[in-house]
């Protein structure tokens, strides 16, 4: 049976300053435009959710693709995951350093290969040979985030004293969508938080933490502080209520209330059901995001 599509997008849940604000709405703005593209030109959910992405990967406004916040070796690692609600297939992929699209790496992962996951060199390999091109890393790297690095570093002598605020800056992004055909998708890209140790791993690029697509339950993709994300499972977790007969409003409000009562965490999270109802909520100051049905289209820095 035909369905009304729905596609919802997040930049990022943070005390995103007033003088970024039309950078972050304008963000996710073009990535709605470019996901509804393809959603109304008959493309899949996946479709949608890989297109975009890959906008706010290559809009350095976002800790995504080029202009992620860097390493404590400066460098940009990141990360991404891309799931089918349809069939449960996923692709992921985890501290690349040479890709200007890991969420472009991720779908081929997810329909060229028997695996779900890659990491590092392994999952550039891959990429390579699936036709997508590497770049140098010092591609992704921008002086913005080579300034906000020693700066940080100054401040805290390497230690990550503050590195858990609400206040600082998530800016990794996430889509999710519904199709004419029925089905879900989501996806969710990052560089994870600055000054992280290399080769450390967030809940973004995770099935289930930072990303979770089953049409029997729902998609979601998270963005905050990604251990305690990762310790409750929280992408699963919302999904899982929203099969259990609870509205998407509702459980990615109380998604947000456990992140915080369990764990003191913080961040956001969209949720999409398979009937086209959605959540968006945050427990830091802004989050940026971006809606669209067919009868509706809005975009906001808080919910
Ligand atoms: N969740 C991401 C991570 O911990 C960061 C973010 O959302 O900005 O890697």
């Amino acid at each position: 049976m035909p369905t009304d599509p729905v596609l919802v997008v997040h930049g990022g849940a943070w005390a995103i300053p007033d003088d970024m604000v039309e950078a972050h709405l304008a963000g996710v703005r073009n990535a709605m435009r470019a996901g509804w593209h393809a959603l109304s030109r008959g493309g899949s959910a996946l479709d949608a959710v890989e297109e975009a992405v890959v906008i706010m990967e290559d809009d350095e406004t976002f800790d995504a693709g080029r202009g992620s916040f860097l390493n404590r070796e400066g460098k940009v690692q990141l990360d991404a995951l891309i799931m089918d609600g349809a069939t449960l297939r996923a692709g992921g992929v985890g501290c690349v350093e040479r890709l200007r699209n890991p969420v472009r790496a991720a779908r081929k992962i997810l329909s060229d290969s028997p695996h779900v996951y890659f990491v590092a060199e392994g999952a550039e390999r891959f990429a390579e040979e699936h036709g997508i091109p590497l770049c140098k890393n010092e591609d992704l790297i921008i002086a913005r985030e080579v300034e906000r690095l020693r700066e940080f570093q100054a401040r805290s002598a390497g230690e990550n004293a503050d590195l858990f605020a609400p206040t600082i800056s998530h800016d990794t992004v996430g889509a999710v969508a519904l199709d004419c055909e029925g089905y879900i998708a989501a996806a969710t890209s990052t560089g994870g938080t600055l000054n992280k140790a290399p080769g450390r791993l967030g809940d973004s690029s995770l099935i289930g933490c930072g990303c979770y697509a089953d049409n029997r339950t729902a998609a979601a993709s998270t963005t905050g502080w990604g251990e305690p994300i990762m310790k409750l499972v929280l992408a699963k977790w919302a999904a899982d209520r929203v099969a259990s007969g609870s509205l998407p409003e509702w459980v990615a409000l109380e998604a947000i209330n456990y992140l915080e009562s369990r764990l003191n965490g913080h961040g956001g999270m969209i949720l999409l059901d398979a009937r086209g109802r959605f959540g968006i909520a945050h427990n830091t100051p802004r989050m940026a995001w971006a809606l669209k049905t067919t009868g509706q289209e809005a975009a906001g820095i808080q919910r």
